[in-house]
């Protein structure tokens, strides 16, 4: 039975209502003659190569939930469609006009022919077959198409694997499955447009977990907007740079709290990028932030008393590694931090608050 919507076919077992379990929609019974990939040469193959985590899957659940399927039994599968059925549709078999290629077989070779792949020139090699970092980022619902059946595809052809499939969840709006014919989306353009990039993707990414479903409303985004980026960030930031004009001090790390301070968040941050986990980096630089606030009311440097000069050198130096570690989430906002630390003006806040 067919969904035209995964362009997959599920046999009886798979779908015992008759409709898709990924799109809920009535499958439609398809009888055709089609080309075959001997997907089940390759069982014990991929099995040891995930299980080893030579193809890394993260996280963990979808390398079991792949396993598991691998270990059902893999049977062959069609890789082709009836061109009469594809009205135009898709590229046609090499010397079989009658059969087009089906399209999960032709999207998944795009990521070596988009690359010079056909010609066998100097961009496949780089990216592909010389590249130890090859990583699929993809939504969880196409797992399968990525973790088994394009890997078997380069093992029959005899291709390096691809090094990790990094798989995220998905995105709901105030709740519910986003979706154009109901209104239920949200326009990330739009959005981007009146709050900034750099907001939205700080949204995105510190309020969902890399690897898990999660909810956009605009009521917490404006929540974490006003909490984390206008009070924050922004607020600490203004406030370090009015004293550091006053006081005429330059960035310069001085005290053994600070610098123990850095070093234990660098570490976390590292840690959290190495797994991708977006939403921990980000908290560690808050932790940060929050370090930078403790320090400032314990200190109150604007009394002007002994040793002000040093402390607010020191949070100015903090904010210098505050805006590197940002610079891959909030691109913009780094680069105003950072030239404003060099000694350029600037008169309008980082992230103004919102109403
Ligand atoms: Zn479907």
């Amino acid at each position: 039975m067919l969904c035209e919507n995964c362009e997959a076919y599920y046999k009886k077992e798979e779908a015992p209502d008759g409709l898709c379990p990924i799109h809920g929609k009535k499958l439609e019974e398809v009888e055709e003659q089609n080309y075959f990939f001997k997907l089940s040469r390759y069982q014990k193959q991929l099995k040891k190569i995930i299980e080893s985590d030579e193809l890394k899957i993260i996280p963990e659940a979808r390398k079991n939930e792949v396993l598991g399927f691998i270990d059902q039994g893999l049977e062959d599968i069609c890789i082709s469609r009836s061109s009469e059925r594809m009205q135009g549709w898709g590229i046609k078999v090499p010397g079989d006009d009658s059969q087009t290629i089906w399209c999960w077989l032709d999207a998944l070779v795009n990521y070596i022919s988009a690359l010079d792949y056909a010609k066998d020139g100097q961009k496949f090699k780089n990216w592909w077959v010389n590249n130890p970092r090859k990583i699929h980022f993809i939504g969880k619902d196409i797992i399968k198409f990525h973790a088994v059946y394009w890997p078997a595809f380069l093992l029959s052809a005899g291709l390096p694997l691809p090094r990790m499939i990094f798989t995220h969840g998905w995105l709901t709006v105030d709740g519910q499955k986003m979706s154009k014919s109901r209104g239920t989306g949200v326009d990330p353009f739009k959005l981007s447009q009146e709050y900034g990039s750099d907001a939205v993707r700080y949204f995105l990414l510190r309020e969902i977990p890399s690897t898990k479903d999660g909810d956009f409303s605009l009521a917490k985004f404006k929540e974490r907007y006003n909490a984390d980026l206008a009070s924050g960030l922004g607020n600490l930031f203004s406030r370090v740079n009015k004293l550091a004009r006053e006081m005429k001090v330059k960035p310069e790390l001085t005290g053994l709290e600070t610098r123990q301070a850095i070093k234990e968040v660098q570490q976390e941050y590292v840690q959290a990028m190495a797994q991708y986990d977006f939403r921990e980096a980000l908290m560690s630089i808050w932790n940060l932030i929050a370090f930078c606030d403790q320090y400032i009311e314990q200190e109150e440097p604007w009394q002007g008393e002994e040793g002000a000069e040093e402390v607010v050198a020191d949070l100015l130096f903090v904010l210098g590694r505050i805006a590197g570690l940002l610079e891959p989430f909030l691109p913009q906002a780094s680069q105003r931090m950072l030239s404003q630390l060099a000694g350029q003006k600037e008169s309008s806040s980082l992230f103004p608050r919102l109403k």
